[in-house]
Protein backbone atom coordinates (compact mmCIF):
# COMPACT_ATOMS: atom_id res chain seq x y z
CA UNK A 1 0.00 0.00 0.00
CA UNK A 2 1.06 3.59 -0.55
CA UNK A 3 3.01 4.95 2.12
CA UNK A 4 2.87 8.92 2.17
CA UNK A 5 4.17 9.15 5.81
CA UNK A 6 6.41 6.77 6.68
CA UNK A 7 6.95 8.45 10.12
CA UNK A 8 3.50 8.48 11.22
CA UNK A 9 2.37 5.92 13.48
CA UNK A 10 -0.51 6.23 15.37
CA UNK A 11 -0.39 10.27 17.86
CA UNK A 12 0.64 9.56 21.01
CA UNK A 13 -2.29 11.61 22.72
CA UNK A 14 -4.35 8.39 21.31
CA UNK A 15 -1.75 5.55 22.30
CA UNK A 16 -1.43 7.23 25.91
CA UNK A 17 -5.35 7.69 26.26
CA UNK A 18 -6.02 4.47 25.22
CA UNK A 19 -2.79 2.85 27.20
CA UNK A 20 -4.59 5.16 30.54
CA UNK A 21 -8.28 3.85 29.82
CA UNK A 22 -6.74 -0.26 30.01
CA UNK A 23 -5.02 0.45 33.31
CA UNK A 24 -7.47 2.65 35.14
CA UNK A 25 -4.84 5.49 35.04
CA UNK A 26 -5.66 8.97 35.86
CA UNK A 27 -5.31 10.58 32.61
CA UNK A 28 -2.76 13.67 32.82
CA UNK A 29 -2.27 12.71 29.30
CA UNK A 30 -3.94 14.09 26.37
CA UNK A 31 -4.89 17.65 26.66
CA UNK A 32 -8.61 18.12 27.32
CA UNK A 33 -10.42 19.73 30.37
CA UNK A 34 -12.47 16.57 32.44
CA UNK A 35 -14.52 19.76 33.94
CA UNK A 36 -18.20 20.82 32.04
CA UNK A 37 -18.03 23.54 29.30
CA UNK A 38 -20.00 27.15 30.49
CA UNK A 39 -23.82 26.24 30.38
CA UNK A 40 -24.77 29.03 28.36
CA UNK A 41 -22.67 27.38 25.42
CA UNK A 42 -24.75 24.30 25.99
CA UNK A 43 -27.77 26.13 25.84
CA UNK A 44 -26.65 28.11 22.89
CA UNK A 45 -26.26 24.90 21.27
CA UNK A 46 -29.09 23.52 21.87
CA UNK A 47 -31.55 26.94 21.14
CA UNK A 48 -29.07 27.09 17.76
CA UNK A 49 -29.98 22.96 16.89
CA UNK A 50 -33.74 23.46 18.11
CA UNK A 51 -33.96 26.36 15.80
CA UNK A 52 -33.33 24.28 12.93
CA UNK A 53 -29.70 25.81 12.32
CA UNK A 54 -28.54 22.66 10.92
CA UNK A 55 -27.93 22.36 7.27
CA UNK A 56 -24.66 24.13 5.68
CA UNK A 57 -23.09 27.10 6.86
CA UNK A 58 -21.94 29.87 4.80
CA UNK A 59 -18.13 28.64 3.18
CA UNK A 60 -16.21 31.09 5.54
CA UNK A 61 -18.46 30.87 8.02
CA UNK A 62 -21.99 32.23 9.42
CA UNK A 63 -21.33 36.30 9.36
CA UNK A 64 -22.00 36.57 12.91
CA UNK A 65 -19.44 34.49 14.26
CA UNK A 66 -16.89 36.25 11.92
CA UNK A 67 -18.34 39.53 13.08
CA UNK A 68 -17.37 38.19 16.74
CA UNK A 69 -14.21 37.17 16.30
CA UNK A 70 -13.24 40.60 14.46
CA UNK A 71 -14.77 42.49 17.61
CA UNK A 72 -12.54 40.10 19.89
CA UNK A 73 -9.30 40.67 18.10
CA UNK A 74 -9.75 44.45 17.84
CA UNK A 75 -10.45 44.31 21.62
CA UNK A 76 -7.53 41.78 22.53
CA UNK A 77 -4.68 42.95 20.31
CA UNK A 78 -6.34 46.44 18.64
CA UNK A 79 -6.32 44.77 15.24
CA UNK A 80 -9.03 45.46 13.48
CA UNK A 81 -9.65 42.88 10.77
CA UNK A 82 -11.93 42.51 8.26
CA UNK A 83 -14.50 39.50 8.95
CA UNK A 84 -15.62 38.79 5.38
CA UNK A 85 -12.51 39.18 3.71
CA UNK A 86 -9.88 38.13 6.89
CA UNK A 87 -11.67 35.71 8.83
CA UNK A 88 -12.45 31.97 8.20
CA UNK A 89 -14.13 29.46 10.72
CA UNK A 90 -12.49 25.50 10.95
CA UNK A 91 -13.10 22.50 11.93
CA UNK A 92 -10.21 22.82 14.84
CA UNK A 93 -6.77 24.77 14.70
CA UNK A 94 -5.94 21.83 13.33
CA UNK A 95 -7.88 22.32 9.92
CA UNK A 96 -6.83 25.76 9.87
CA UNK A 97 -2.96 24.57 10.25
CA UNK A 98 -3.43 21.91 7.45
CA UNK A 99 -5.46 24.61 5.12
CA UNK A 100 -2.19 27.19 5.60
CA UNK A 101 0.18 24.67 4.80
CA UNK A 102 -1.55 23.10 1.69
CA UNK A 103 -2.58 26.23 0.31
CA UNK A 104 0.36 28.43 0.73
CA UNK A 105 3.37 26.26 0.50
CA UNK A 106 4.37 24.20 -2.63
CA UNK A 107 6.35 21.00 -3.29
CA UNK A 108 10.03 21.31 -2.38
CA UNK A 109 10.10 24.88 -0.23
CA UNK A 110 10.90 25.01 3.07
CA UNK A 111 9.02 25.20 6.34
CA UNK A 112 10.77 26.20 9.08
CA UNK A 113 9.58 24.82 12.71
CA UNK A 114 10.48 24.89 16.45
CA UNK A 115 11.31 21.99 17.74
CA UNK A 116 9.64 20.61 20.24
CA UNK A 117 6.37 21.54 18.46
CA UNK A 118 2.56 19.92 18.17
CA UNK A 119 2.47 16.98 16.25
CA UNK A 120 0.68 17.48 13.60
CA UNK A 121 2.79 20.36 11.79
CA UNK A 122 5.70 17.85 9.92
CA UNK A 123 3.22 15.68 8.89
CA UNK A 124 0.70 18.81 6.58
CA UNK A 125 4.35 19.90 5.63
CA UNK A 126 4.83 16.27 4.30
CA UNK A 127 1.73 16.20 2.12
CA UNK A 128 2.37 19.36 1.00
CA UNK A 129 5.03 17.97 -0.55
CA UNK A 130 7.65 20.32 0.99
CA UNK A 131 10.54 19.96 3.50
CA UNK A 132 10.44 20.50 7.18
CA UNK A 133 13.68 22.35 8.53
CA UNK A 134 13.57 21.73 12.58
CA UNK A 135 15.35 24.75 14.64
CA UNK A 136 15.77 23.14 18.55
CA UNK A 137 14.36 25.75 21.40
CA UNK A 138 16.59 25.85 24.26
CA UNK A 139 16.13 22.52 25.92
CA UNK A 140 15.65 23.95 29.32
CA UNK A 141 13.32 27.30 28.98
CA UNK A 142 12.23 26.77 24.83
CA UNK A 143 13.28 29.88 24.38
CA UNK A 144 14.20 31.16 20.91
CA UNK A 145 17.66 31.56 19.62
CA UNK A 146 16.87 33.89 16.04
CA UNK A 147 20.00 33.66 15.07
CA UNK A 148 19.82 29.78 14.57
CA UNK A 149 16.19 30.68 12.91
CA UNK A 150 18.06 33.10 10.53
CA UNK A 151 20.67 30.50 9.93
CA UNK A 152 17.56 27.92 8.71
CA UNK A 153 16.30 30.41 6.42
CA UNK A 154 17.39 29.73 2.50
CA UNK A 155 15.92 30.96 -0.51
CA UNK A 156 13.54 27.72 -0.63
CA UNK A 157 11.81 28.99 2.93
CA UNK A 158 8.24 29.87 2.36
CA UNK A 159 6.75 29.82 5.58
CA UNK A 160 7.96 29.92 9.98
CA UNK A 161 5.33 27.94 12.33
CA UNK A 162 5.59 29.51 15.72
CA UNK A 163 3.36 28.62 18.73
CA UNK A 164 2.77 31.08 21.86
CA UNK A 165 1.69 30.01 24.50
CA UNK A 166 3.63 26.83 23.46
CA UNK A 167 2.65 23.25 23.69
CA UNK A 168 4.25 20.94 25.01
CA UNK A 169 6.33 23.53 27.34
CA UNK A 170 4.06 26.92 27.94
CA UNK A 171 7.16 28.86 27.27
CA UNK A 172 5.18 32.44 25.94
CA UNK A 173 6.57 34.98 23.82
CA UNK A 174 8.08 38.45 24.87
CA UNK A 175 7.87 41.48 22.96
CA UNK A 176 11.51 41.27 22.36
CA UNK A 177 10.69 37.81 20.79
CA UNK A 178 8.11 40.06 18.49
CA UNK A 179 10.73 42.43 17.73
CA UNK A 180 13.07 39.67 16.84
CA UNK A 181 10.61 37.94 14.36
CA UNK A 182 9.81 41.24 12.93
CA UNK A 183 13.24 41.53 12.69
CA UNK A 184 14.08 38.26 10.83
CA UNK A 185 10.94 38.48 8.30
CA UNK A 186 11.87 41.99 7.33
CA UNK A 187 12.56 41.97 3.31
CA UNK A 188 11.73 38.17 2.90
CA UNK A 189 8.71 36.62 1.28
CA UNK A 190 8.10 34.40 3.67
CA UNK A 191 4.49 33.62 5.51
CA UNK A 192 4.04 32.96 9.31
CA UNK A 193 2.10 30.65 10.46
CA UNK A 194 1.04 31.27 14.06
CA UNK A 195 -0.36 28.78 16.19
CA UNK A 196 -1.91 30.94 19.11
CA UNK A 197 -4.60 27.81 20.47
CA UNK A 198 -3.63 28.70 24.25
CA UNK A 199 -4.19 32.88 23.28
CA UNK A 200 -6.42 33.20 26.59
CA UNK A 201 -4.12 30.72 29.31
CA UNK A 202 -1.92 32.95 30.62
CA UNK A 203 -0.10 33.28 34.03
CA UNK A 204 1.27 36.39 36.08
CA UNK A 205 0.09 39.02 34.65
CA UNK A 206 2.07 38.50 31.17
CA UNK A 207 0.09 39.65 28.14
CA UNK A 208 -0.19 37.35 25.60
CA UNK A 209 2.37 38.49 22.65
CA UNK A 210 -0.05 37.73 19.57
CA UNK A 211 1.39 38.41 15.90
CA UNK A 212 -1.98 40.75 15.55
CA UNK A 213 -0.21 43.10 17.72
CA UNK A 214 2.28 43.57 15.32
CA UNK A 215 1.06 45.16 11.80
CA UNK A 216 4.02 44.61 10.14
CA UNK A 217 3.53 40.85 11.00
CA UNK A 218 0.39 40.35 11.00
CA UNK A 219 0.45 41.11 7.07
CA UNK A 220 2.14 38.13 6.43
CA UNK A 221 0.45 35.98 8.72
CA UNK A 222 -2.16 33.01 8.96
CA UNK A 223 -3.01 33.30 12.78
CA UNK A 224 -4.92 30.44 14.16
CA UNK A 225 -6.84 29.95 17.42
CA UNK A 226 -9.07 27.35 18.69
CA UNK A 227 -12.26 27.25 20.83
CA UNK A 228 -11.59 24.25 21.88
CA UNK A 229 -9.25 25.32 24.75
CA UNK A 230 -10.78 28.69 25.30
CA UNK A 231 -14.08 26.98 26.14
CA UNK A 232 -13.73 23.81 27.47
CA UNK A 233 -15.31 21.54 24.45
CA UNK A 234 -11.91 19.91 22.62
CA UNK A 235 -14.15 17.86 21.42
CA UNK A 236 -16.38 20.33 19.18
CA UNK A 237 -13.64 21.34 16.88
CA UNK A 238 -13.84 24.89 16.34
CA UNK A 239 -11.51 27.11 15.68
CA UNK A 240 -10.62 29.74 13.50
CA UNK A 241 -7.82 31.47 11.09
CA UNK A 242 -7.25 35.03 10.39
CA UNK A 243 -5.14 36.43 7.79
CA UNK A 244 -5.16 39.15 5.28
CA UNK A 245 -7.61 39.06 2.10
CA UNK A 246 -5.12 37.72 -0.26
CA UNK A 247 -3.25 34.72 2.10
CA UNK A 248 -7.34 34.10 3.37
CA UNK A 249 -8.47 33.63 -0.16
CA UNK A 250 -5.57 30.96 -0.93
CA UNK A 251 -6.51 29.30 2.19
CA UNK A 252 -10.61 29.39 1.45
CA UNK A 253 -9.80 27.27 -1.68
CA UNK A 254 -8.42 24.68 0.68
CA UNK A 255 -10.86 24.97 3.41
CA UNK A 256 -13.70 25.18 1.16
CA UNK A 257 -13.15 21.61 -0.31
CA UNK A 258 -11.37 20.00 2.96
CA UNK A 259 -14.60 20.64 4.88
CA UNK A 260 -16.59 23.13 3.13
CA UNK A 261 -18.09 24.25 6.90
CA UNK A 262 -17.20 23.46 10.42
CA UNK A 263 -20.17 22.66 12.50
CA UNK A 264 -23.09 25.28 12.14
CA UNK A 265 -25.03 24.83 15.26
CA UNK A 266 -21.78 25.57 17.51
CA UNK A 267 -20.95 28.35 15.54
CA UNK A 268 -24.29 30.30 16.47
CA UNK A 269 -23.48 29.12 20.14
CA UNK A 270 -19.98 30.44 19.76
CA UNK A 271 -21.52 33.81 18.31
CA UNK A 272 -23.73 34.38 21.29
CA UNK A 273 -20.50 33.07 23.51
CA UNK A 274 -17.91 35.68 22.13
CA UNK A 275 -19.51 38.77 23.10
CA UNK A 276 -21.09 37.80 26.61
CA UNK A 277 -19.92 40.12 29.37
CA UNK A 278 -17.96 39.99 31.50
CA UNK A 279 -15.88 37.74 28.61
CA UNK A 280 -15.17 33.79 29.48
CA UNK A 281 -11.51 34.17 27.89
CA UNK A 282 -10.94 37.50 30.50
CA UNK A 283 -11.09 35.43 33.50
CA UNK A 284 -9.21 31.81 32.19
CA UNK A 285 -6.21 33.28 32.73
CA UNK A 286 -7.38 33.50 36.80
CA UNK A 287 -9.46 30.25 36.71
CA UNK A 288 -6.34 28.43 34.95
CA UNK A 289 -3.38 29.86 37.26
CA UNK A 290 -5.42 28.70 40.06
CA UNK A 291 -5.38 25.36 39.00
CA UNK A 292 -1.21 25.47 38.24
CA UNK A 293 -0.47 26.82 41.41
CA UNK A 294 -2.34 24.44 43.38
CA UNK A 295 -0.72 21.28 41.74
CA UNK A 296 2.79 22.45 41.35
CA UNK A 297 2.37 22.95 45.27
CA UNK A 298 1.25 19.36 45.34
CA UNK A 299 4.27 18.43 43.30
CA UNK A 300 6.58 19.99 45.86
CA UNK A 301 5.47 16.52 47.63
CA UNK A 302 6.64 14.59 44.95
CA UNK A 303 9.94 13.49 43.42
CA UNK A 304 9.24 15.17 40.29
CA UNK A 305 10.46 18.78 39.74
CA UNK A 306 7.75 21.17 38.01
CA UNK A 307 9.46 23.52 35.77
CA UNK A 308 7.89 27.23 35.06
CA UNK A 309 4.34 27.14 33.12
CA UNK A 310 4.10 31.01 31.98
CA UNK A 311 0.79 30.32 30.12
CA UNK A 312 -1.23 27.27 28.63
CA UNK A 313 -2.28 23.89 30.67
CA UNK A 314 0.35 21.75 30.98
CA UNK A 315 2.92 21.18 33.63
CA UNK A 316 6.34 19.67 32.95
CA UNK A 317 8.15 17.91 35.06
CA UNK A 318 11.98 16.71 35.21
CA UNK A 319 11.74 12.99 36.51
CA UNK A 320 15.46 12.20 36.69
CA UNK A 321 15.58 12.04 40.47
CA UNK A 322 13.24 9.16 39.90
CA UNK A 323 14.17 7.20 37.01
CA UNK A 324 16.70 7.13 33.79
CA UNK A 325 14.35 5.54 31.49
CA UNK A 326 14.05 7.41 28.10
CA UNK A 327 10.38 9.72 28.80
CA UNK A 328 8.69 7.10 26.21
CA UNK A 329 9.29 4.25 28.67
CA UNK A 330 9.33 6.47 32.02
CA UNK A 331 5.31 7.65 30.65
CA UNK A 332 4.29 3.81 29.55
CA UNK A 333 5.36 2.71 33.13
CA UNK A 334 4.01 5.79 35.28
CA UNK A 335 0.48 4.65 33.44
CA UNK A 336 0.60 0.98 33.49
CA UNK A 337 2.64 0.71 37.06
CA UNK A 338 1.72 3.62 38.44
CA UNK A 339 -1.95 4.51 37.45
CA UNK A 340 -1.03 7.92 36.08
CA UNK A 341 -0.41 8.52 32.01
CA UNK A 342 1.52 11.52 30.89
CA UNK A 343 3.02 12.62 27.62
CA UNK A 344 6.74 11.97 26.56
CA UNK A 345 8.39 14.84 25.07
CA UNK A 346 10.35 13.30 22.46
CA UNK A 347 7.25 13.13 19.89
CA UNK A 348 7.63 16.34 19.59
CA UNK A 349 11.05 16.52 18.09
CA UNK A 350 13.14 15.40 15.43
CA UNK A 351 15.71 15.14 17.48
CA UNK A 352 15.00 14.59 21.06
CA UNK A 353 17.72 16.37 23.26
CA UNK A 354 19.75 13.55 24.87
CA UNK A 355 19.45 12.74 27.91
CA UNK A 356 16.16 14.63 28.73
CA UNK A 357 14.08 13.44 31.56
CA UNK A 358 10.55 15.60 30.97
CA UNK A 359 6.79 14.74 31.21
CA UNK A 360 4.05 16.39 30.35
CA UNK A 361 1.16 16.13 32.90
CA UNK A 362 -2.16 18.87 31.78
CA UNK A 363 -3.42 20.32 34.88
CA UNK A 364 -6.64 21.13 32.91
CA UNK A 365 -8.43 18.91 35.46
CA UNK A 366 -10.92 18.94 38.96
CA UNK A 367 -9.01 19.19 42.21
CA UNK A 368 -10.45 15.25 42.62
CA UNK A 369 -8.86 14.42 39.46
CA UNK A 370 -5.61 16.23 40.80
CA UNK A 371 -5.75 14.82 44.03
CA UNK A 372 -6.12 11.35 42.85
CA UNK A 373 -2.70 11.79 40.12
CA UNK A 374 -0.78 13.78 43.53
CA UNK A 375 -1.93 10.94 45.87
CA UNK A 376 0.13 8.00 43.02
CA UNK A 377 2.54 10.46 41.92
CA UNK A 378 3.63 10.99 45.96
CA UNK A 379 4.48 6.84 45.89
CA UNK A 380 6.82 7.29 42.88
N1 LIG B 1 -2.05 23.52 18.15
C1 LIG B 1 -1.70 23.22 19.41
C2 LIG B 1 -0.43 23.79 19.96
C3 LIG B 1 -2.51 22.39 20.18
O1 LIG B 1 -2.14 22.07 21.41
C4 LIG B 1 -3.70 21.90 19.62
C5 LIG B 1 -4.64 21.04 20.41
N2 LIG B 1 -4.07 19.98 21.05
C6 LIG B 1 -4.02 22.24 18.31
C7 LIG B 1 -3.17 23.05 17.61
C8 LIG B 1 -5.24 21.70 17.64
O2 LIG B 1 -6.40 22.36 18.07
P1 LIG B 1 -7.83 21.82 17.66
O3 LIG B 1 -8.18 20.75 18.64
O4 LIG B 1 -8.72 23.01 17.75
O5 LIG B 1 -7.74 21.28 16.28
N1 LIG C 1 -3.58 19.15 21.65
C1 LIG C 1 -3.78 18.07 22.57
C2 LIG C 1 -2.52 17.86 23.37
O1 LIG C 1 -1.50 18.42 23.08
C3 LIG C 1 -4.15 16.78 21.92
C4 LIG C 1 -4.99 16.85 20.73
C5 LIG C 1 -5.20 15.51 20.13
O2 LIG C 1 -5.30 14.52 20.81
N2 LIG C 1 -5.21 15.46 18.85
O3 LIG C 1 -2.56 17.09 24.28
Amino acid sequence: VPNKLPKVGTTIFTVMSQLALEHQAVNLGQGFPDFPVPQRLVDELARAMAEGKNQYAPMTGIPALRQAIAAKTARCYGRAVDADAEVTVTSGASEAIFNAILALVSPGEEVIVLDPCYDCYEPAIDLAGAIPVHVPLDPVDFSVDWQRVRDAITPRTRMLMVNTPHNPSGAMFTADDMAALADLLRGTDIILLSDEVYEHIIFDGRRHESVLRYPELAERSVVVSSFGKTYHCTGWKIGYAIAPPKLSAEFRKVHQYNTFCSFAPAQWAFAAMIVQEPAHYDELGAFYQAKRDRFREQLLGTRLKPLPVPGGYFQLVDYSAVSDLPDAEFCRWLTIEKGVAAIPLSPFYETPPAGQRLARLCFAKVESTLDAAIERLARI
